[in-house]
């Protein structure tokens, strides 16, 4: 099994859930193992970066909307394929390391859920296997 998690957002930006993945692996009560966290977004990702100056999350949005601006030559009639490319660049998914109840992350990272299409109330399940 796995757990499911909600997210509302209210911008564009990176939500830090590393709490919330800690916390699915203590419930499960395993040890050692891998995580996995995975959205079923297409304009939504997951990531591991910095987590201690808040200021390496904003420069990222800002590259991210630098790298991938609108175009008038864009077809989706939605009119956000910006996010559907930034979800596919930053993908879906990420696998974590943990040992002895915790997660293998380097001090200076966090685990997010990024949102590249808001308003909207998201999911992401965490998987948690033995080793
Ligand atoms: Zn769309």
């Amino acid at each position: 099994m796995h757990s499911s998690h909600t997210l509302k957002t209210a911008k564009q930006g990176f939500y830090d859930i590393t709490l919330t993945v800690k916390d699915a692996i203590r419930k499960c009560g395993i040890e050692d193992g891998l995580c996995v966290v995975y959205c079923p977004h297409t304009t939504a990702g997951i990531t591991i970066n910095e987590n201690a100056d808040p200021d390496v999350i904003y420069d990222m949005l800002l590259g991210l909307r630098k790298a991938y601006p609108d175009d008038p030559n864009f077809r989706h009639g939605e009119g956000n394929s910006k996010a559907h490319i930034k979800s596919s660049e930053i993908g879906n998914t990420q696998s974590l390391l943990f040992e002895n109840g915790c997660l293998a992350l380097g001090t200076w990272q966090g685990v997010y859920f990024c949102e590249f299409d808001p308003p909207r109330r998201r999911h992401f399940f965490v998987k948690v296997m033995g080793e």
